[in-house]
């Protein structure tokens, strides 16, 4: 090979291009934030395809978010010098797994163009459970039991495996018993929800090795973006599928080196996996493990001979344990820590470069980090320039931060920035919207990236209810979100005995509909306005048929009386909801058919509006890992806020230093300027309250990080520094407004120790030294 080799090898480091040369055997990139790993993985599908070793279709590959995987093709395009066809298989593991299960859904008692149901979906259907079983809402909300069986889901707990004590918490020890008839009601529905793409899957893959073998053979490279947040069911999936390829008929405990399976806990398909676990006496791990991670390859006590594994698998994963932030979503850091115990002869490589953050920023996000003890640690460099510092800038209250935020953007696009690479990283979705109204205020184009929000909006969903129930006739929860929306005369009685008739007859309510509309057990007005109903939508079916879904929707928002509802609707928002309905109409231009809309919507997990326009991106911090921006603002650093109270409470010291890893990571999404803000008074769900800065402030390297002040109005910075000069200004703060806490308690300390503020600002000229004299934290974040 000449020593360049292709194109898109030139410019890598060795360690890069050994991670994506290594084509065969199981390998592991553990590296650091901006070391390339995406980089390497994309460049690894360009080789694989580049050197004839696997077509398209025979890759599977997972990204962490739809828009990751839109963009990996883009790259995978340019690299290769050509579009790339047909990469069916690279997508989120939801998108993947709902891919798969519609494929086979029959085998998991689904229709192949089942539902998927979102939040309030699920929310609204197990209220109709707890009614069932007379267990009062009140005191035991369905949205809890969501919660529940979401992380049931995660770990890959289907019901009758979820440990009893932890079913019976809920409900009075029903907990259990409604996971496993919401599940039935799920079939019945034709629908499924965001945890079964993966669980049901597993379950088809379980019961059904041929299945299974079929995938296992087709996908001849794996591999894995953003390892570290896998939870216990996307490890297991990816367990499964990783396993060597085998012929029909070799036991799987032949060939597979450890087992995802623990006897008595999660499923038995791989029975025959269990019994050779348990005979070979590898227990242990299973114990230790909390019961639903996988354990290590059999060893053989007794000294009996153990199935030689065939060549494992072709799985690449690349991954960052600091960066590991989903786990109050059941993600397992562990998985990442476990690679080389699962692939035995795993090839680990490690990047050291960050090609991706300037000097500063790199400094303040590696100092951070290195408070937490739970890590592997790591080295990092940059061959940038140092940069501009950090900057930490205090605002009196949060809409002031917004307003300093929003002009520092306005100077940044006066200076020729790209509104492109501007981002604003909140911890909390509740924040969005105070960035949202100044924007709109100043007429800055901005996008909401990451979280359904635009199609959570009432007016969306009912919408897309009408669609849905064209689209599939047995998904009752759209029929029964639409039946009186407009208001048609089909009240709750109606309804009611709509669901009295379809649970006697087992079949849908719109069938349900359908029998009642020819007797005379509706009084006439109702079952005239029911009838109408019908014959509208046998009529949008038909029309399905001829008309472009863009302009079915039209016609559908248009003949329901949907859209004329909100035009006669003289509240303040009626304007608004009136345009999200035609942006919706729009959006869905993107896609080929109903269909494909409608799986889009249902997988959305993230959002970009106009793409083609530049744009400032908000976001939370969760859903903006694997991402960079130029210029990164991240607001409301303040105890409480961030790091959140509700994980501290929840997790403790774990939670924190999970809080101070997506701290870490707002910082490293950085390439020239990370902007750290903090509000003195934040109104958080209509109560303002006092707040104090972010203890992860104080833990940033003071020669990195500089002091400024807001520009958006009275300012907390004082004269730039963290010494006595801050609480010059305590003094003008408490003329015209009240003084907050937690300045009074600052100055009073700053008074009471002389000594310490001196040091402070001792501490700040010392490179690599924290803020000593720091902020004060003797009082409860508002969260
Ligand atoms: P994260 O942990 O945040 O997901 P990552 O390790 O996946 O980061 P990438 O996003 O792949 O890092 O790379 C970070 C940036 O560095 C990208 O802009 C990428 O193009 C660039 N980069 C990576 N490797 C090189 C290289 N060898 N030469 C030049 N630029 C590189
Ligand atoms: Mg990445």
């Amino acid at each position: 090979r000449a020593a360049a080799g292709p194109q898109y090898l030139s410019g890598l480091n060795p360690e890069q291009r050994e991670a994506v040369e290594t084509l065969d055997g199981p390998v592991l990139v553990l590296a650091g934030a901006g070391t390339g790993k995406t980089r390497v993985l994309t460049t690894r599908i360009a080789h694989i395809l580049s050197q004839g070793r696997a077509r398209p279709h025979e890759i599977l590959s997972v990204t962490f978010t739809n828009k990751a995987a839109r963009e990996m093709k883009l790259r995978l395009g340019q690299m290769l010098g050509q579009a790339v066809e047909g990469m069916p298989w690279l997508g989120t593991f939801h998108s993947i797994g709902g891919r798969i299960l519609r494929i086979h859904a029959e085998l998991v008692q689904l229709k192949s163009n089942f539902t998927v149901l979102d939040v309030d979906d699920q929310v609204r259907l197990l209220k109709q459970l707890l009614q069932a079983e007379n267990i009062d809402d009140k005191r035991w909300p369905a949205r809890m039991l969501a919660g529940l069986i979401d992380g049931w889901k995660n770990r890959g707990l289907a019901p009758g495996q979820v440990p009893s004590g932890e079913a019976a918490m809920f409900g009075n020890g029903k907990g259990g018993k409604l996971y496993a008839s919401y599940q039935e009601r799920l079939k019945i529905l034709n629908a499924a929800d965001f945890g079964d793409l993966l669980l049901e899957n597993i379950r088809l893959f379980r019961e059904n090795p041929d299945v299974l073998r079929q995938y296992q053979n087709r996908f001849k490279f794996i591999l894995v973006d953003e390892y570290q947040d896998t939870n216990v069911a996307q490890y297991l999936w990816l367990r499964l599928l990783s396993q060597a390829p085998s012929r029909p008929g070799v036991p799987l405990s032949a060939i597979i080196p450890g087992a995802p399976v623990i006897p008595g806990r999660v499923g038995d398909a791989n029975s025959d996996v269990q019994s050779h676990i348990r005979e070979s006496g590898d227990q242990e791990d299973s114990a230790r493990d909390s019961g639903f991670a996988p354990v290590g390859a059999p060893r053989n006590d007794a000294g009996n001979a153990v199935a030689q594994p065939s060549p494992p698998k072709n799985i690449c994963c690349v991954g960052d344990d600091d960066q590991s932030i989903y786990g109050w979503r059941g993600a397992e850091v562990d998985n990442i820590l476990r690679f080389e115990h699962d692939f035995p002869g795993a090839k680990v490589i490690r990047l050291e470069r960050n090609y991706r953050s300037t000097g500063h920023i790199l400094a303040a996000a590696s100092h951070l980090i290195a408070h937490n003890e739970g890590r592997l640690g790591k080295t990092l460099r940059t061959e940038d320039v140092d940069g501009e510092k950090v900057t930490v800038t205090g605002s009196w209250d949060s809409e002031e931060e917004a307003r300093a935020i929003g002009e520092e953007i306005e100077q940044l696009q006066r200076a020729g920035e790209n509104l492109n690479e501007v981002a604003i990283l909140v911890r909390a979705s509740f924040q969005m919207r105070e960035f949202e109204d100044r924007f709109v205020t100043l007429g800055l184009p901005y996008r909401v990236i990451g979280g359904p929000r635009f199609y959570e909006r009432a007016e969306i969903r009912d919408a897309l209810a009408y669609l849905r129930v064209i689209n599939s006739p047995a998904d009752d929860l759209a029929f029964e979100r639409i039946v009186n929306v407009p208001k048609r005369g089909l009240g709750d009685a109606t309804v009611q005995m709509l669901h009295d008739h379809a649970r006697k007859r087992r079949m849908p309510l719109f069938e349900a509909a359908r029998a009642v509309v020819e007797t005379d057990e509706l009084k006439p007005k109702a079952r005239g306005a029911l009838r109408d109903l019908i014959l509208q939508f046998d009529r949008w079916r038909a029309q399905r048929e001829v008309a472009a879904h863009t302009e079915l929707a039209e016609i559908v928002l248009d003949e329901s009386g949907y859209t004329e509802m909100w035009q006669k609707d003289r509240s303040a928002d009626a304007a608004g909801r009136l345009d999200n309905l035609k942006e919706l109409v729009r959006s869905m231009e993107e896609f080929e058919n109903l269909q494909g809309f409608l799986e889009h919507i249902s997988l959305v997990m993230d959002r970009d509006g106009g793409a083609e326009e530049e744009a400032v991106s908000l976001m939370t911090l969760h859903s903006a890992k694997g991402l960079e921006f130029d210029n990164v603002f991240l607001p409301g650093w303040e105890e409480g806020l961030f790091p959140s109270q509700r994980t501290l409470d929840e997790q403790g010291r774990a939670g924190l230093e999970e809080e101070r890893r997506l701290a870490h990571v707002g910082l490293t999404r950085a390439r020239r300027r990370a902007k750290l803000y903090f509000a003195t008074n934040r109104r958080i769900h209509g109560t303002w309250s006092t707040t104090i800065p972010s203890r992860f402030l104080d833990e940033l390297p003071s020669a990195n990080v500089e002091i400024t002040e807001s520009k958006g109005g009275s300012g907390w910075g004082g004269t730039g520094g963290y010494g006595p000069s801050r609480f010059d200004n305590v003094e003008s703060f408490g003329s015209s407004y009240s003084t907050p806490g937690w300045q009074r308690a600052q100055a009073n300390r700053n008074r009471g120790q002389g000594g310490r503020s001196g040091q402070a600002r001792g501490g700040f000229e010392e490179s690599q030294s924290s803020f000593s004299g720091g902020f004060s934290r003797n009082k409860r974040g508002p969260l």
